[in-house]
């Protein structure tokens, strides 16, 4: 027995332990629970580790052992994979209301940002996407186990799995799970329409998969009699959440779904995919319009094919898809499908797909061996982001280093404005304290506060810098013009000498009059040190000034220049 095998004998021998006693809702052993993960994981042909991960990822959180003794037992690949399994079961869901309106209500925004926005979290969290495979698998098990559960929580997490984990999976390429995942939920969901549907399409599906039966011996005699022979040929019934999407748009006739049941057609290469809808086509007519080469051009989730529809035997419209051994393999399991076949597979060609992950992490770039092609894997193109919630749950995405008035700003540009204190997690802290992912932040809001410059200097969105500024600008003259005294006064503080000398200057105010000021002095190539300006009303300013000259001379240019601004009335060396 290999060093391999032993570890996943170890995990669940190790699992069976820990979990002992345990019982899950159901009433059955919990150990069954990360039992099916890893058969799932085992299924997806996915390496040791992972599949040892899967019988391990509910320890840490629900039993007497450690994070710290997976390590121990199992090394750290292991042990990074289950904890990020645990960190991604932390993410609160946004809260939400089932009360919202019938089913076609929902589709008209199938996926709306926070979802999008979790998606994101997933990824910046998990690194690794094998803890995202090993978060499917275990999402997968607990959907086919709903029925214990009360229904309110059914609903709950059939909701986040239909929004969130499916098209997670689908984004991955696992066509399979992701039907799977649909399914389960859209029952929990709606079952009202869930049972309309299996009332009326399964005498439909019969009848289809009766009449494809009967196609399916004369496709490969025509195919074979052309010279090509398919390494397999069959159907499959649509998934009911895909076929109830596609009826909501076509007025809920279930006679113009084509592809209620495809045929498939396996071949052994590419250019016999294209012979084969030759072939197809020489027999059957074609519906115009409906020939999609997914081939030439892949779905962003890399989903490759070519599709047809055609007046078939009996002059029945009839999908017909035809692909390589390879692209089904990719289709049912998505990016697994690379694990599986790691030693067959042409790794230059495999940096075309994904784009989408490609742009997330440049992850296919220069990879040339199986090991590096799974370190690449690790997607680090989010981990520069922090995810944070507002106290309802939304999720919003920031910089790493921001702080609660970025986030103040990214939720409301008045909240940014008036923004007082932050509560993080419950607990006030400084408006200028990072934020950490997962944090709940809490904006206190007071009229009366206004933005501030200091913010400036610990701010790291460029929103809020640029309202921060366009607030600023706003402000009365002196202030703003206070600010650039302290920017010029900041910059040079360093080189602070003894020869400093004081001035106040009394001027009649004007818009730009500190600016001019400030300018003049620069010009010289003097450094404030410090101003400090007294506006009394209805009287002129005055402006106490610590100026850092060389000389004597210096200091009478820097006068006689200074007597030139406009609204200067007098300057007093001190
Ligand atoms: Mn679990």
């Amino acid at each position: 027995m290999s060093n391999q095998q032993d570890i996943i004998i170890k995990a669940l021998e190790f699992a069976k332990e820990a979990h002992a006693g345990q019982k899950r809702f159901s009433g059955e052993d919990y150990i069954e629970h990360p039992m099916a993960v890893a058969r799932i994981l085992q299924e997806m042909k996915l390496d040791e580790a992972t599949i040892a991960a899967g019988f391990l990822h509910d320890v840490p959180d629900d039993t007497g052992k450690t994070l710290k003794d997976v390590e121990k037992e199992f090394g750290r690949e292991v042990a990074f994979l289950v904890d990020g399994v645990s960190k991604l079961g932390k993410l609160r869901y946004p809260k939400t209301d089932f009360s919202v309106g019938p089913i076609e209500l929902r589709m008209a925004e199938p996926v709306d940002l926070q979802a999008e926005n979790l998606r994101k979290m997933f990824f910046a969290m998990a690194q690794d996407i094998r803890v995202i495979l090993i978060k499917l698998a275990d999402r997968l098990h607990n959907v086919e186990t709903l029925t214990a559960l009360p229904e309110e929580r059914q609903k709950r997490i059939a909701l986040e799995t239909l929004e969130i984990f499916a098209p997670l999976a689908n984004r991955l390429g696992m066509g399979n799970i992701k039907g799977k995942l649909e399914d389960l939920s859209f029952h929990y969901l709606y079952p009202k329409e869930f049972e309309w549907l299996v009332k009326n399409v399964k005498e439909k599906y019969e009848e289809r998969e009766k009449y494809l039966g009967r196609v399916k011996p004369l496709l490969i005699n025509i195919l074979e009699k052309e010279g090509v022979n398919p390494s397999d040929v069959h159907y499959r019934a649509k998934h009911y959440w895909s076929l109830y999407q596609k009826l909501l748009r076509c007025e809920m006739n279930i006679e113009k779904i084509y592809d209620l049941v495809a045929l498939r057609v396996i071949v052994d290469n590419i250019e016999t995919c294209y012979r084969t809808l030759g072939i197809i086509h020489k027999y059957f007519k074609p519906l115009p319009g409906l020939i999609k080469d997914y081939i030439a051009f892949p779905k962003p989730n890399n989903y490759r094919a070519i599709h047809t529809t055609c007046f078939c035997l009996e002059g029945k419209i009839t999908e017909i898809q035809v692909k390589t051994a390879e692209m089904h393999r990719e289709d049912e399991f998505g990016i697994a499908s690379h694990w599986a076949y790691k030693e067959g597979i042409d790794l230059k060609a495999q940096r075309k797909k994904f784009a989408w992950v490609a742009q997330l992490s440049n992850w296919q770039k220069g990879v040339d061996n199986p090991k590096e092609f799974l370190d690449s894997l690790k997607i680090d193109f989010f981990k520069d982001r922090i995810f944070v919630f507002t106290p309802k749950g939304d999720v919003v995405d920031l910089p790493e280093g921001a702080c609660s008035v970025d986030f103040a700003y990214a939720v409301h540009t008045d909240i940014g404005n008036h923004c007082a204190a932050a509560k993080v997690n419950s607990r006030i802290i400084p408006l200028s304290q990072q934020l950490g992912n997962g944090d709940v932040v809490e904006i206190v809001v007071d009229k009366n506060r206004k933005p501030s410059q200091d913010w400036l200097e610990f701010v790291k969105t460029t929103m809020a810098r640029s309202k921060i500024r366009e607030h600023l600008r706003k402000k009365p003259l002196r202030e703003s013009t206070g600010a650039i005294f302290r920017t010029l006064f900041k910059t040079h503080r360093a080189k602070m000498s003894s020869n400093a000398a004081s001035l106040i200057i009394r001027a009649n105010d004007r818009i730009g009059l500190l600016r001019d000021i400030a300018a003049n002095i620069s010009k010289l190539g003097i450094n404030i040190l410090s101003s400090q300006l007294k506006s009394p009303p209805d009287e002129p300013v005055a402006i106490n000034m610590k100026v850092e000259v060389l000389n004597g001379e210096e200091l009478k240019k820097l006068l006689s220049q200074l007597k030139e601004v406009k609204g200067v009335i007098e300057i007093k060396p001190l």
